[in-house]
């Protein structure tokens, strides 16, 4: 068996996902992935994947061995950010061509723009990621990246998660274990302490991490490695001398964290800093990791003192909301851990759930979002475009919060829309980012805005052309038929 296959088997045969713990033997080695339906869209594969979990780490070069295409996958796809080195925004590619496909080129040119990087950025790792072509041509970038560095002395490491390989998901595991195998437990920290965390599958987007750090700080946590929002390659190489763990987004990440629990003996937990209740009680979690593992259990009382303060900041500042928002009700497209963690969220307020996505939810995911709504009929798997229009046009829900793919459904049907996922434009991770969230929907839902355009446009409904003409309004609803068209029997 190849090294990358066992490497899928392995990822696959995951025991501390519930999902896979469900399945029998058969339909467990078949993996997570579902045959794509002919015609929807694909999702990335699983190069995309290992890029999105690793691109973030911001000191390394990230080196794609692939024609030039692939590389259209760069660090602007998502809304990470750094707060010192640029590095990873500058798109490195082998940029191979038929001619050196055909001349057997690939090897020798991966090496090349190795030694090259080396010599110009001298940064502390580069990362090469195989790809589809390089995959089915055979070159052996692990050998490369070997040889490499035992020629520059600098890590050079291989991301075996070519496109074909599966799934955006499989990609993720991919990296996870590329970091298990060449980056994590390959340098010692000088400064080893017992108040020192890692942070799992945290991407600090629009910087959304660092409204939580302040308050690890105040607390006298140190983040080892937040893997991988804003990182760097050495504190990564070190994480295995933190003593315990967050988990985030389980999705990507369980593997990590799961493993490094086994290697290296750190308890993690999966928590949310979105929403009051959930950071405080992600809060809490870590401390008491912390003190299991021998920190001063003082910590614990001050842990409380500073909950206690940071509450009652931001429910004074949601305060002014409340009354705004009291009923209005949130469809939210999204899944994972925010279809559990930012339904909580919202409900703190009083804003209603008239439905939450569980598409790419785990098991646990689903448990929650249970737990939380005290019912299980407002989940739902995915929900067509049209349905989802029909549901917004006929104002079952004052907004939808979703990511951008799903954005001009809202809008065609003339309802507010907030971005959420990962090209979101604000923070909203712990108290300042939930006051921030509601701040959002708060500027949405009222912006003068709506009530003009759900006005019918005098055009459309003159009297003496009403039975003459074709509605233009389902017109402009130009996916949809007449019975799609929420306004038709106005006219
Ligand atoms: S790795 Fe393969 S599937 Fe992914 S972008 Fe490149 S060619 Fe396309």
């Amino acid at each position: 068996m190849s090294s990358l296959s066992a490497k899928i088997k392995d990822a696959f045969d995951e025991p501390a996902c519930d999902k896979n713990r469900g399945k029998d033997a058969k339909p467990r080695k078949e993996g997570c992935s579902k045959s794509l339906t002919p015609g929807a869209a694909a999702g990335g594969c699983a190069f995309d994947g290992a890029k999105i979990v690793l691109q973030p780490i911001t000191d390394v070069a990230h080196l794609v061995h692939a024609p030039l295409a692939c590389e259209g996958n760069s660090w602007d796809n998502r809304g990470a950010v750094s707060s010192g080195p640029t590095l990873w925004r500058t798109s490195f590619t082998t940029d191979l061509t038929e001619l050196d496909l055909v001349m057997g080129q690939g090897e020798r040119k991966l090496f090349k723009a190795i030694r090259e990087i080396k010599h110009t950025y001298a940064p502390p790792a580069i990362f090469v990621y195989s790809t589809c072509v390089t995959a089915l041509i055979g070159d052996d970038i692990e050998a490369v990246c070997k040889r490499a560095t035992e020629k520059f002395g600098l890590a050079v490491v291989p991301i075996n998660a070519p496109g074909l390989a599966g799934s955006k998901n499989l990609g993720n595991k991919l990296a996870a274990e590329a970091l298990l195998d060449h980056v994590i437990g390959t340098v010692e920290p000088d400064d080893p302490g017992p108040y020192d965390i890692n942070i799992l599958g945290e991407f600090n987007l629009s910087g959304e991490f660092w409204l939580v750090k302040p308050l690890l700080d105040r607390l006298g946590i140190r983040v080892r490695a937040c893997i991988p929002g804003d990182a760097r390659y050495r504190d990564i190489a070190s994480a295995h001398r933190a003593r315990a763990a967050m988990m985030v987004c389980s999705t990507a990440l369980i593997s990590l964290a799961r493993k490094m629990e086994e290697r290296w003996d750190i308890p993690f937990f999966e928590g949310s800093f979105y929403g009051i209740s959930d950071t405080s009680q992600a809060l809490r979690n870590l401390v008491r990791l912390l003190v299991r593992k021998g920190a001063d259990p003082e910590i614990l009382e001050r842990t409380e003192t500073l909950i206690a303060q940071q509450e009652a900041i931001a429910w004074k500042k949601l305060e002014s909301y409340r009354q705004r928002l009291q009923g209005k009700r949130v469809l939210l497209n999204t899944g994972g851990v925010k279809s559990w963690s930012v339904v909580h969220a919202l409900m703190e307020i009083g804003i209603e759930i008239v439905g939450t996505s569980v598409k790419k939810s785990t098991v646990q995911d689903k448990e929650r979002i249970k737990q939380v709504l005290k019912h299980d009929k407002h989940m739902f798997e995915s929900m067509a475009a049209r349905e989802l229009y029909a549901m917004l046009s006929e104002h079952r829900a004052d907004i939808m919060l979703s990511g951008g793919r799903t954005q001009f459904i809202a809008l065609k049907a003339k309802t507010p829309w907030l971005d959420i996922n990962q090209e979101r434009q604000h923070p909203y991770a712990g108290y300042d980012g939930m006051v921030e969230l509601v701040r959002q929907i708060d500027l949405a839902i009222h912006n003068p805005i709506w009530s003009q355009v759900r006005q019918p446009a005098p055009w459309d409904c003159q009297p003496d052309l009403i039975g003459e003409l074709p509605c233009t309004r389902n017109e402009t609803a130009y996916l949809f038929d007449e019975f799609a068209c929420a306004t038709a029997h106005e006219c």
